[in-house]
């Protein structure tokens, strides 16, 4: 019997799968396109580096783990691995998609799959019904995301999953706002996770990538021949640089947790911030939810500037620390302006219907000290005030 293990552990082992050719504890860079056959069709394991390469299938188990999942699969980016999900779909095939989703999400889906035939209904899922109305006999996926961004509205996946028992509906799950470390949605019933490992498990802002991970075998074979045919696969050193990030994953989100608390109730308390959003908060309308479907509230906060636009603008350029940039869940904080930044690609009107306007600023809490977060954001308040 394997000893029970930690989630710190788990995290530190996912990463460290020893190479079986050499030993090596660090996965090796197998920086090579193809691989010497023994007789023609008749190979050591690897053919050509888009099918499959020793660094990639390294991380792909790890993926596997951090999931508690049979099959892992890594992409270049978060949207590659999207699109991957939405091509094992026929044509005509109808999605239920979560309407505060990644704006980059929705972009592929309205600009890019809607050509092909593929229809997509954006609902206002945290009320299920919304989900259940719209189910009808072409629907083949529910497309959630939970926390929702930059709204951090939440889904019930458990809930959610019950509406496509016994039936051919796929859900597909976005964890990447709560890292595998924070929520576990196959548990909860979903038959895909998918991560931009950009985010959270890459954890220092120096990579692009995507992950998906199932224990659904059929699905599993369905998605790896998208992987291999489409071709939208990570270099060796992208996996590499994934491997080593994900043995502090755990160590990672534990902080940025704890920091991200410590942030939230400093704001609630400041005049010139109204509506902090943060799962983790008494206030959040679905803190019961939170509680019961997530093991941690993650590191993102949203909240409104209680002031004009242009003293918004001076406190974002009075932070000394926080980083007026895109993408989130780096070990550096990050704050972005969804309007004019991440979301610019989210149709108008429902941009105003979410509350995405331009008084809306998304923190990505980093591991720093928490005291040293709250000291910058004091100072730049303080700075940004006109009146
Ligand atoms: C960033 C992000 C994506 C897209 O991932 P990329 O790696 O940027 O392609 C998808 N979903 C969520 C929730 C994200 O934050």
């Amino acid at each position: 019997m394997p000893i029970e293990k930690n989630e710190l552990t788990k995290s530190v082992h996912a990463g460290l799968t020893t190479e079986k050719t050499t030993g090596a504890v660090i996965a090796p860079i197998f920086q090579t396109s193809t691989f010497e056959q023994i007789s023609p069709g008749e190979t050591k394991g690897f053919d050509y580096s888009r099918g499959g390469n020793p660094t990639r299938g390294l991380l792909e188990e790890a993926l596997a783990k951090l999931e508690e999942a049979k099959f892992g699969l890594a992409f270049s980016s978060g949207l590659a691995a999207e699109q991957a999900i939405i091509q094992i779909l026929d044509k005509d095939s109808h999605i239920i998609v979560s309407d505060d989703v990644y704006g980059g999400t929705g972009r592929l889906f309205r600009q890019i799959y809607e050509k092909y035939g593929l229809s997509f209904d954006f609902v206002d899922m945290s009320n299920i019904e919304n989900i259940k109305n719209k189910i009808n006999n072409k629907t083949k996926m529910i497309w959630i995301e939970t926390p929702t961004n930059p709204t951090l509205k939440l889904v019930d996946i458990k809930e959610s999953c019950k509406l496509a028992k016994n039936s051919d509906i796929t859900v597909v799950v976005d964890n990447t706002f709560c890292s595998p470390v924070f929520q576990s949605p196959l548990s909860l019933g979903a038959d895909i996770v998918v991560h931009s490992t950009t985010k959270y498990i890459g954890g220092h802002s120096d990579l692009i990538g995507g992950a998906i991970m199932t224990s659904n075998e059929k699905v599993y074979e369905r998605l790896s021949f998208v992987q291999k045919a489409v071709g939208a696969v990570p270099s060796p050193i992208e996996c590499f640089l994934t491997l080593r990030s994900i043995k502090t994953l755990a160590l990672r989100m534990g902080q940025h947790e704890k920091n991200a608390f410590n942030v939230a109730k400093y704001l609630t308390e400041q005049k010139k911030i109204k509506n902090v959003i943060y799962p983790g908060l008494e206030s959040h309308p679905q803190y019961d939810l939170a509680k019961k479907q997530m093991k941690g509230f993650s590191g993102i906060i949203s909240f409104t500037w209680n002031g004009p636009y242009e003293e918004l603008v001076k406190f974002t350029q009075s932070l000394e620390l926080i980083i007026l940039a895109e993408s989130l869940g780096g070990v550096e904080s990050l704050i972005n302006h969804p309007e004019k930044m991440t979301h610019g690609s989210v149709p108008k009107g429902l941009r105003e219907k979410l509350g995405i306007d331009e008084k809306l600023l998304r923190l990505s809490v980093g591991i720093e000290n928490s005291d040293d977060i709250i000291k910058d954001l004091d100072k730049a308040i303080k700075l940004s005030s006109l009146s």
